[in-house]
């Protein structure tokens, strides 16, 4: 008998309100104990130390129902009775005090979710009892019996009935925690937590059909069924072996272990791996992306050590590389604290602006060696990449010598062969380079027409971020601006001579601003005058680069939460071109109803040629044509 020296009455009950929707944790603490306990016994097997047989040291997890018991058996080192004195009764169980003490009176509860590792002591969190009956590899040792019903008091005595080395630990299962009795969600944990872990994990049997040896009637071979043990994990997964001993194919069968649901194969992997100045192993894989950005379902998972962590990563990694896949495995990531302290910690950072860096030399390592691979992966990882160099002012760097900019014919061009290209024939008189881009090929694709016969190059700007790419391409080009293909006549998309001089005089302006704005919808469209040629038409309808814009990046969640301007009606410029015969007429008519009439079909007109003209407005269109012949 004795007594825990714990200060808190009772910190059962605390720890496990704290941890209670993280109370799974129990079993991936336990079996991480049992593998080190077999890890150490086979260190010290390597070094002499121990000189007896090994045997078999596979752990194994039993779920027994009826007596509502999960016991976790492993013949690794095992205990003497000092040593559970010492290590369970005395150090485990400081470590959780301590835990209780600093964290009792934190309201915010965050501060201590996720991973807190409290090992041994997790077991309480699940159970109302916890029994370790334990024999150390030691010669000459007693078998020990140690239990504990969550109070302070717990019984120690020395056993003769444990005959095989290692250590058995019995969790009485709590009332309330009798979901885990169940086979189904206990092999659920030990796949999520237990996967990878080194050592062998056994979860009952299960049926194989094997040859028998036998031939049936027809001279084939038959088969029996045999039982098996339901091994859970791999324990030599491919992270943790070098990358010359691995295949192309290993790293994708590996991909599919990971993500038994997932069917496409990834585009390529980066495999991981430092050792300074932090420790790091890992693969990560870059699967297709969609030209939407989703939120990743198969994620990148953390593991410490091969013990599954977390499988989200945000605040670990940039937040563009969650759109990767893989495992990263790092034992110097603190695993036991909080996320914002995760945040704040500069192990993390550097392992963050490592793997940033090593995914970037990969790409262009990849775009040096094989080009036209690369063009060809280029759709399905653009998206990462912008998402990349959006976000992190290091990897735009590095990226900008091997991002892709692709044209309507399906051309692609890096930064530099692209300024090349467009130069000489897109620099508009204010010595500006003009970036044509289409959104939709479709759609615009009379204006992509129009602008590749008059000898311009037009881009494809199709994915969900190249509306925040175009402004950032903006702000680091020099002299150069993006403008969308349908923003206005292919005359005026790159205006290369100054304006004619205006016919018309300010006031006459003013005089006929209020006759034209009166035909349309002052909320979808502005009346500009422009001074354009003669033989321009009249009136025109574009739609100003800058207006489209915003409304892009406010369907994107830019606009502060308002949704503003994407409730606005489409927005249009009609243009009145003040030198045109036409306008010098409806000028000088005195009639009003005529004018009226005159500005409305002129106008009419224009929006007919954007086919923007239709229903009732048409048939008002057609009558008044009518009417005027
Ligand atoms: P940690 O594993 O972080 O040290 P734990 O509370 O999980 O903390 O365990 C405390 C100690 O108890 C371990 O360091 C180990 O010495 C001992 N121990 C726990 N489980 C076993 C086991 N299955 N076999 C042998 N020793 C164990």
């Amino acid at each position: 008998m004795g007594t825990i020296k714990v200060q808190t009455e009772n910190i059962f009950p605390i720890i496990k309100k704290f941890l209670y929707s993280d109370n799974e944790i129990f079993l991936r603490e336990l079996v991480s104990n049992a593998v080190d306990a077999t890890q150490k016994l086979k260190a010290l097997s390597s070094m002499g130390e121990f000189k007896g047989e090994l045997g078999d040291t596979k752990i194994e997890v039993v779920v027994d129902k009826a007596s509502k018991t999960i016991t976790i058996k492993d013949k690794g080192i095992g205990m003497t009775a000092e040593e559970i004195e010492k290590y369970i009764t005395q150090i485990a169980f400081s470590g959780a005090e301590e835990f209780v003490n600093k964290y009792k009176d934190k309201v915010d509860k965050n501060v201590v979710i996720g991973h807190f590792g409290l090992g041994f002591y997790s077991a309480f969190m699940v159970a109302k009892k916890v029994e370790i009956f334990s024999l150390s590899y030691k010669e000459g040792v007693k078998g020990v019996h140690w239990d504990c019903d969550g109070s302070p008091e717990y019984n120690i005595e020395d056993i003769s009935n444990k005959a095989e080395r290692g250590t058995n630990i019995i969790l009485h299962i709590a009332d309330d925690c009798e979901e885990f009795l169940e086979n189904a969600k206990i092999e659920g944990l030990l796949k999520k937590y237990c996967k990878f872990l080194p050592v062998e994990i056994k979860f009952g049997t299960k049926k194989e059909f094997v040859p028998s040896g036998e031939k049936d009637d027809k001279g084939e071979d038959k088969t029996k069924e045999i039982e098996v043990d339901n091994i859970i994990n791999n324990p030599a997964p491919a992270w943790t072996k070098k990358p010359v001993d691995l295949k192309d194919e290993d790293y994708k069968s590996f991909y599919h272990e990971l993500y038994p649901m997932q069917f496409e194969e990834p585009l390529f992997h980066i495999h991981l791996n430092v050792d300074y100045p932090f420790n790091l192993t890992g693969i990560l894989y870059f699967p297709k992306l969609s030209k939407k950005l989703e939120m990743p379902k198969d994620r990148i998972q953390l593991y410490s050590n091969q013990v599954f962590v977390t499988d989200n990563v945000e605040n670990i990694v940039p937040d563009f590389l969650t759109l990767l896949r893989g495992v990263i495995d790092s034992p110097d990531i603190p695993l036991n604290v909080s996320r914002s302290y995760l945040q704040a910690d500069g192990n993390v950072k550097k392992i963050s602006s490592h793997i940033t860096k090593k995914v970037a030399d990969k790409l262009e390592e990849l775009f040096k060696k094989d080009r036209a691979d690369f063009e060809k992966k280029w759709d399905d990882i653009k998206i990462f990449v912008q998402y990349g160099m959006l976000s992190d002012e290091k990897f735009y760097e590095k990226a900008s010598k091997f991002a892709l900019l692709k044209n309507t014919e399906g051309k692609y061009f890096t930064f530099e062969e692209y300024e090349k290209l467009v130069s000489v024939n897109q620099t508009d008189k204010d010595k500006r380079v003009v970036y044509l881009y289409s959104t939709n090929k479709e759609e615009q694709h009379v204006y992509i027409d129009a602008a590749v016969n008059k000898g311009y190059d037009v881009l494809m700007m199709d994915t969900m971020l190249d509306s925040h790419y175009i402004n950032h391409l903006e702000s680091k080009f020099k002299d150069t601006s993006f403008v969308r293909v349908d923003s206005d006549t292919v005359e005026k998309l790159i205006r290369k001579e100054e304006d004619q001089p205006s016919k018309l005089t300010e006031e006459q302006i003013k005089q006929l601003q209020p006759v034209i704005e009166g035909v349309l919808p002052k909320e979808q469209f502005m009346v500009v005058f422009e001074n354009l040629s003669e033989k321009d038409a009249p009136m025109l309808i574009t739609r100003p680069e800058f207006m489209r814009r915003m409304k892009d990046m406010n369907a994107l969640g830019g606009g502060g939460g308002m949704n503003f301007y994407g409730n606005m009606p489409e927005m249009y410029n009609l243009v009145v071109n003040s030198n045109h015969p036409l306008i010098a007429r409806l000028l000088n008519e005195t009639d009003v109803e005529k004018q009226q009439k005159l500005a409305m079909q002129t106008s009419d007109l224009a929006l007919l040629s954007q086919g923007l003209l239709k229903g009732e407005k048409l048939t008002g269109f057609i009558k008044r044509s009518v009417e005027l012949i």
